[in-house]
């Protein structure tokens, strides 16, 4: 019997969860008000609120919806409640996959040009060098930032800005979905200038970007709006960033009036 009752147009795996949502919501409603309005005795208003509630709970898990007309009006208001895309929970880079080698060239080609020095245990960046950086930064405010990406990118990528430039999405040519990065507006920003200083002091072209991701490490002010960055944790500035709500939030750098991180530690 429950099974010519069911419509597998919208259950299992069509179900149409923003559906199922509104509907238990509604059902809720109306169970508070049998219990609230309808006359008798209390024990008489909480049985035909539980009849309600199982009735309408049985329809919505069999049917996929209670109320008429739901599965044309949920995805809209769903679509209104979360109108932008969200961006995965990785930032994403110019340089893609971390590479250990690769990495360990980048950082010796910063030593040897002198951009980054050691200073006891840790590395500084030489500010001749911050300067020339932070120019370049200000110079790609304005302007089409996806184009610069594009530039800067070692290999054939085409671009997208979304979410009113608060991300350019990159996506290598050819490359499946899956592949494409989402370069928020700061981190873009960041690298595609470092990218074009890296040039000035003759870095090769082949760790040009994974410099420019490390670097990031090293900023000091937003490359959007120049405010003081902050470390913080993921939580208290941009989401988690982790997929497990059990994994300790990352430490990141961020920017307090963007709102986004700019390095992930
Ligand atoms: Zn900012």
């Amino acid at each position: 019997m429950l099974d010519e009752l069911r419509n597998p147009e919208y259950t299992g795996e069509n179900r149409c969860w923003p559906c199922t949502v509104l509907n238990a919501i509604i059902l809720l409603s109306a169970c508070a008000g049998v219990t609230k309005l309808y006359p008798g005795t209390r024990t008489r208003r909480l049985g035909v609120a539980s009849a309600v509630g199982i009735v309408g709970g049985a329809a919505i898990a069999l049917r996929g919806y209670l109320v008429p007309g739901t599965p044309q009006i949920a995805p809209k208001l769903a679509a209104r409640l979360s109108p932008k895309p969200q961006p995965p929970a990785e930032t994403g880079s110019l340089a893609g996959e971390p590479d250990e080698d690769v990495g360990e060239r980048a950082l010796s080609a910063l030593l040897d040009a002198d951009i980054v020095h050691a200073v006891g245990e840790s590395l500084h960046l030489g500010e001749g060098f911050r300067t020339d950086w932070r120019d370049e930064m200000t110079a790609l405010r304005s302007g089409n930032l996806g184009a610069a990406v594009r530039n800067a990118s070692p290999s054939l990528v085409t671009t997208e800005s979304v979410n009113d430039d608060e991300y350019i999405v990159v996506t290598t040519e050819g490359d499946e979905i899956e592949n494409e990065r989402w370069l928020s507006r700061p981190v873009a920003i960041a690298e595609v200038a470092a990218t074009r200083a890296l040039d000035e002091y003759d870095i090769d072209s082949d760790v040009r970007v994974q410099s420019a991701s490390a670097l990031r490490a090293f900023l000091n002010d937003c490359p959007v709006c120049d405010a003081p960055l902050e470390v913080t944790s993921a939580d208290n500035c941009c989401g988690s960033g982790t997929s497990s709500p059990l994994a300790p939030p990352d430490e990141v750098l961020a920017c307090p009036d963007c709102d986004q991180r700019v390095f992930t530690f």
